[in-house]
């Protein structure tokens, strides 16, 4: 008779090769191949390896996708992605479930398969496949056995499964639904930790593993189409590989999955191919554009998921509302964008923007909200229809909520100019401060714009010791610039100002090197060295969507002590009160962030204004009653 205890026959003994991890003394020196023996599985315990991949060819395409803004750190040590739970936790986790009874080669899910459920094992063997792709014939990524669960990150965030969950070994299993996984969540804060950061671990070791190659996205490293793509994986965290189309991996990928030119940029799913992708195409696929299945009103809807929109969907769902996030592009904003944010509150090394929005993502996630993304909100009927708002989305759908949260931040003006984007960060800046300054001390740097922003920026990089070109496309400087600055600019030595010209083209390997500026009265174009090219042209806020909310002439939103009595209509004095704080003159519709009048332009502004204006949601949502 088996004398082990229910937690002992789940836990592999003392030798199981399962068990061993590279620390342990006594498999010192061991090489990648017999660690590769030890078998994939992300729910064994004490695994603390990648999963293996299969062949050097994949380490390569797998070293080259690591797309642009993807979080460098991971959030939580791969090594948790196999908790051992307790007999006692166990118990607590099945209690959430739904026993089913398992026989060998049952399919518990398939890729495409939507709202799939966290699978807990109690007796037998799961086995997690990659399902075979044009070019990659199936393969096994993870074995579960009985205490372990099967499930990653996309359980959170909604995505289509994109992987295989087919029985190895007959017994039972638990099925927590998605629902109940929220509850799991929301109420048991020991459990929740574990499974969550189990959640993550696994994301970051599918990245890793042979499971990328079922999302692959092929394209020209210098499309547009193709970066979309690559910025829309990457700010969503999505197990993918990327290709480019001019390598030689790039090349005999497109071979095998049938793919010419014309189909650039194309994603290779299992079992379907999308040809001149976009990232919503893609989205839709993967199940992660909008999609409501409740028919009850949302309690908030906000719009943009930069740093102010994902602070109040963390702040809204954090206390209890149903909380909706929808960006136009991908989660992150602008503040994606930055490689490194060095003032914001708590982090004295800075981080980079996508890895602190990554991590909002999360914390937005795990406290349930709900995330869309391509989607974009085309209009408001401000005109409350009874008690909801509608929103329309740019695919004709309609949300009716009773908050909206506008968070659609600001667009830097910038020019059109080929390889902007590529330099956005790297050489393009928006701000002269310590920060983007740093890099180009004592360096030839570019400033173009002619009020005082400019100005003053070009002062404060010329004292740091670098030859600063102002290009002004205007015949006089003082048009537009302080008298004080423009004396200044004028008498400093290392300042020169290149009036009625404009930067026209733009030079670099990874990082800006050189600039064209053409001076319109000579009709000439000159090349010179520059590391930082500062452009102070004016922000616009995103805005154009929105009819019947007031705005300061510029476009950015008013909100309550901004608001004059004529900016109040009757529906006011129905309500009785005067606009809450970040409230437009919308009821109900607040305003957040860089889009709002008056605001910083900076992160930690941008979240303490999303993660205030909840407090007002709740108010307006109890004067609905
Ligand atoms: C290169 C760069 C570096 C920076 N560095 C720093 C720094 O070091 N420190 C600092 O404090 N600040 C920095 N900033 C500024 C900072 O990023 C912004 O102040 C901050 O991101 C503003 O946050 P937000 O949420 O208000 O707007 P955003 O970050 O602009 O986000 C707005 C979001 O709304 C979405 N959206 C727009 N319209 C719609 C629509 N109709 N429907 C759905 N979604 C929509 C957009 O896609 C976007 O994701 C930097 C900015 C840039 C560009």
């Amino acid at each position: 008779m088996d004398e082990r205890t229910p937690d002992d026959r789940r836990r592999p003994s003392r030798d199981d090769p399962r068990r061993r991890t590279r620390d342990d003394p006594r498999w010192a020196g061991r090489d990648d191949a017999w660690w590769a023996a030890r078998r994939a599985g992300f729910s064994q315990a004490g695994l603390a390896e990648p999963v293996p991949w299969a062949d050097p060819r994949e380490v390569a395409r797998l070293r080259a996708s690591r797309g642009r803004g993807r979080p460098g750190q991971p959030l939580v040590p791969t090594s948790v992605a196999s908790p051992r739970l307790s007999d006692e936790l166990f118990a607590r986790l099945l209690a959430y479930g739904t026993p089913q009874e398992t026989h060998r080669g049952d399919v518990l899910f398939q890729p495409g398969d939507e709202d799939v459920d966290l699978i807990v094992v109690e007796r037998g063997t799961v086995a997690v496949i990659r399902t075979a792709t044009a070019d990659v014939p199936a393969a096994t990524v993870a074995t579960v056995d009985a205490g372990g669960f099967v499930g990653e990150l996309n359980l959170l965030t909604g995505q289509n499964t994109y992987l295989q969950a087919q029985v190895q070994t007959g017994g039972t299993i638990y099925r927590v639904s998605p629902e109940r996984l929220r509850q799991l969540m929301a109420n048991d804060v020991e459990l929740s930790d574990i499974v969550f950061k189990a959640l993550i671990a696994r994301r970051e070791l599918l990245q890793r593993s042979t499971a990328a190659l079922s999302v692959e996205i092929v394209g020209g490293n210098r499309s547009a189409a193709a970066l979309a793509l690559r910025t829309y994986a990457a700010r969503q965290s999505l197990i993918h590989l990327w290709f480019d189309a001019d390598t030689p991996a790039g090349r005999a990928m497109m071979r095998s999955s049938s793919l010419t030119a014309d189909d650039l940029p194309a994603v290779v799913l299992p079992g379907e191919t999308l040809r001149q992708a976009t990232p919503g195409e893609l989205a839709d696929k993967l199940g992660l554009s909008y999609r409501r299945s409740s028919t009850k009103p949302v309690d908030v809807t906000i719009v943009g998921a930069g740093p102010a929109g994902l602070a109040a969907a963390v702040y809204g769902a954090s206390e209890g509302l149903d909380t909706l996030l929808l960006d136009a592009v991908g989660t992150g904003g602008q503040a994606a964008a930055s490689s490194r944010i060095e003032n914001y509150f708590g982090f004295p090394f800075g981080l980079s923007g996508a890895d602190l929005t990554g991590r909002a993502v999360l914390q937005a996630l795990k406290f349930g909200a709900q995330l869309a993304s391509p989607c974009q909100a085309v209009k408001l009927d401000t005109d409350r229809n009874g008690q909801l708002l509608r929103l329309h989305l740019q695919g004709g759908e309609v949300i009716d909520t009773k908050a909206v949260v506008i968070a659609t931040g600001a667009r830097y003006r910038a020019l059109p100019l080929e390889r902007w984007p590529d330099f956005e960060g790297a050489g393009i800046y928006y701000a002269a401060t310590e920060l983007e300054a740093r890099g180009c001390t004592g360096s030839p740097v570019t400033v173009i714009g002619g009020a005082n922003s400019a100005g003053q920026a070009a002062l404060y990089l010329a004292g740091r010791g670098s030859e600063v070109s102002l290009v002004v496309r205007g015949a006089d400087i003082a048009a537009e610039m302080s008298a004080y600055l423009v004396d200044r600019l004028l008498a400093h030595p290392r300042v020169t100002v290149r009036h009625r010209s404009e930067v026209t083209r733009l030079d670099g390997e990874d990082f800006l090197e050189e600039v064209s500026i053409t001076d319109r009265t000579a009709d000439e174009t000159q090349a010179q060295a520059c590391s930082g090219l500062f452009c102070f042209i004016g922000a616009e806020p995103a805005t154009d969507w929105l009819t019947g909310i007031a705005t300061e002439d510029d476009g950015f939103i008013r909100t309550d002590v901004q608001l004059t009595g004529d900016d109040l209509g009757p529906a006011w004095a129905a309500l009785g009160r005067r606009p809450l704080a970040f409230e437009t003159n919308v009821p109900g519709v607040f305003a957040v962030g860089d889009v709002h009048s008056g605001s910083m332009k900076r992160v930690a502004a941008a979240t303490g204004e999303g993660a205030s204006a909840i407090a007002s949601v709740h108010k307006a949502i109890a004067d609905l009653g």
